[in-house]
Formats: C-alpha cells, structure tokens, sequence
C-alpha cells in the first residue's frame, strides 16, 4: 500500500510532432502511411462490432454503443473507458495496429472487446482482467493474456491521459502511471480520508 501524494507533478508536454510516432528525429520515418493503414482501421472497427454482438446475443445483452478510435499513443495497445450514460470508447493505438496487423486484430481487438463486456455485465467494480473477462475470451477462442508482448521500446511511455478515481471524499486524476499500477494490484489510499481509491468510471487499459 502506498499513500497518495497531496499533489501529482505536473506532466511534461510533448511536442505534437513527437507524439505521433513516439521516437525518432524524422517523425514520417516510422508513421504508416495513411493509405496502409486505413484499411486495418476498418478493419479494426468491423471486428470490434461484430465481437460486441456477437458476445452480446451470447449474453442475452443489447449491444453495448461504443466509439472506436485509433487514436492511442504510449506503449498500450488499447484501452476501454466508460463515457457518461452507456456509450463506451475503445481506443486503439494505431502505430501497434500497423505494425502487428493481423496479430492485433486476431488478439487485441478481442481483448478490449471483452473489457468493454464485462464491465457492461458486471459494472466498474470488477478485476479489469478477472474471472468475468477471461470467460469472455474463452468464449472468443483467444487466450486470456493480460499484456501484449509487442516491442515497444521505440514508442515513448508518457501518456497524458488522467484516469478519474474516488475515494469516500472526493475525486481524484490519476496518471496513466498510478491508473496501470491499481490494475495491476497496488492500492493507494487518500491522504485526507483514508480510503483506497477505486475507479470512479470503469476502465481497462492495455
Ligand atoms: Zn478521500
Ligand atoms: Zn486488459
């Protein structure tokens, strides 16, 4: 257990230039090109929709209203967060799509499909990778991996996106840093009421 501190450092901004590819002097050297990577997009989003229903008639479920985006940048590979109301967002971190191609949709795309399923049928409070979610890839024929295992060494680890959390007195943005260390089992308690922080909205990132 760790205590969270009363104040976050600020994090750095990082020019637009570098983030699209996440290394490099030469920021078009390692960016896909758009018409390579258009049609795995496309592909992407069919089969995020044709899992969502799938595994949603399987369940006896109205299918989940999701936003599909290709817009995450870091070392994950894809992330699901719960908007107001039902609607969720998938993200999927384009420079991993044109890279891995096929592996991607064949693994990824499912796993966050299936995050985006079990947080429908059991709420925010469940494991992001618990029992609830490795049934749902059990059900897709994909082996329940938490992690990727693509390298990542050349793409950058910031990621500027705060995750909400709450306590019994407040809210709270954790960085993606904290948000990834409470997935993986850390807690931190609030410093003013003691409560350990759970996810104000469900997430899971990958
Ligand atoms: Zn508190
Ligand atoms: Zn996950």
């Amino acid at each position: 257990m760790m205590s969270l501190p009363e104040k976050e450092p600020m994090p750095s901004v990082i020019p637009p230039s570098s983030r699209l590819t996440g290394a490099g002097q030469d920021p078009s050297a390692s960016l896909p090109t758009p018409q390579s990577l258009e049609p795995l997009i496309a592909l992407a989003g069919a089969r995020t929709r044709t899992l969502l229903e799938s595994a949603a008639r399987h369940f006896g479920l109205a299918t989940p209203g999701v936003e599909i985006r290709c817009d995450l940048r870091g070392r994950g590979a894809g992330q699901v967060r719960r908007q107001a109301g039902q609607l969720w967002t998938v993200r999927y971190n384009p420079a991993l799509l044109a890279r891995h191609g096929e592996d991607f949709l064949a693994r990824t795309v499912p796993h966050e499909v299936a995050h985006v399923i079990a947080f429908h049928r059991h709420g925010p409070r469940i494991e992001p990778h618990g029992t609830e979610w490795r049934a749902i890839m059990h059900l897709f024929g994909v082996p329940p991996t938490r992690c990727h295992d693509y390298d990542v060494s050349d793409l950058k680890t910031r990621n500027l996106d705060r995750f909400p959390y709450r306590c019994g007195c407040r809210s709270h943005l954790l960085t993606s840093i904290r948000h990834h260390r409470i997935q993986r089992g850390q807690r931190y308690l609030c410093r003013a009421c003691g409560q350990a922080l759970v996810p104000a909205v469900a997430t899971g990132s990958d």
